[in-house]
């Protein structure tokens, strides 16, 4: 079910609790700043989640309170993951969905990574 996107930040979100190590993932990358895994109900053959691991709700809020080395760290690390998988030359598209309209599901702030195949035109 779509959340509304604004806070406050809900704790009991599924990556908080990935966050926390309450639940497992299938971990593609970690610094300071970042952790990125693959999502559990890929829709494309690669389709990675990468999210800041402080709490933020969504782009907005992550836009507006995140320090500067955050998101810078978040973006570097998209593009990071995007030429580890080797997804440069074939190609890529990296969305985050915020709120109701775009059909946000987990209220922390992520990125989808998606690639591996010829993607349906925009929006996916
Ligand atoms: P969004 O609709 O942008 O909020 O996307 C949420 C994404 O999280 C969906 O693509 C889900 O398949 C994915 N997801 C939900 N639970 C998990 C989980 N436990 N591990 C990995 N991905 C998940």
């Amino acid at each position: 079910m779509a959340v509304n996107g604004t806070g406050p930040y809900n704790p009991d979100n599924i990556f908080a609790k990935i966050l926390r190590g309450d639940i497992p993932c299938k971990k593609v990358f970690e610094n300071g700043w970042v952790l990125a895994f693959h999502d559990i109900a890929p829709k494309a053959p690669v389709h990675v989640i990468i999210i800041p691991k402080k709490p933020y709700v969504s782009f907005i809020d992550f836009s507006k309170n995140a320090s500067a080395d955050e998101i810078a760290a978040v973006m570097q690390s998209t593009g990071q993951i995007a030429a580890d998988l080797k997804l440069e030359e074939s190609g890529y598209r990296v969305i985050t969905n915020a709120g109701q309209n775009a059909g946000q599901e987990v209220p922390h702030f992520h990125l989808h990574l998606l690639g591996g195949k010829a993607l349906p035109p925009f929006p996916v």
